[in-house]
């Protein structure tokens, strides 16, 4: 259900330094990927040094190529931004970010420091 655009990154889903968070999160985009797009999540980074987020484990890039199409991409990153919320006081920052300068060949997803996998119900 999830695959790794490589060994090393494998390698890196594998540490006790990934976000509990982030994978409770990867788990429920990877069953909607599957279960509605017939598509495999791919991972293609993770931990990345001085990169923010992705330096602390909290975010990763999945591949978008394997989606059929532009607007499956945006239903999508619509779909995980109303069921998981980055921070209720800061509605701006998104759990899914695509389709900006940075991110137009992969989504972005990212979580708040916590252990906890649950998120507050978006309203
Ligand atoms: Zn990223």
């Amino acid at each position: 259900m999830i695959d790794f655009v490589s060994e090393y990154i494998r390698f890196q889903w594998k540490s006790v330094r990934v976000n509990r968070r982030l994978r409770a999160l990867v788990l429920a985009v990877a069953t909607l990927l599957l279960s509605r797009y017939n598509a495999k999540l791919v991972i293609t980074s993770i931990f990345r040094e001085n990169d923010g987020i992705h330096g602390d484990w909290r975010a990763c890039d999945i591949k978008i190529s394997n989606f059929g199409s532009t607007e499956e991409i945006r239903e999508a990153v619509e779909w995980i931004n109303k069921t998981f919320i980055y921070d209720p006081a800061r509605p701006r920052y998104k759990t899914a970010v695509y389709g900006d300068d940075k991110h137009l060949d992969h989504i972005h997803l990212q979580v708040l420091w916590g252990d906890d996998p649950v998120w507050m119900p978006s309203k």
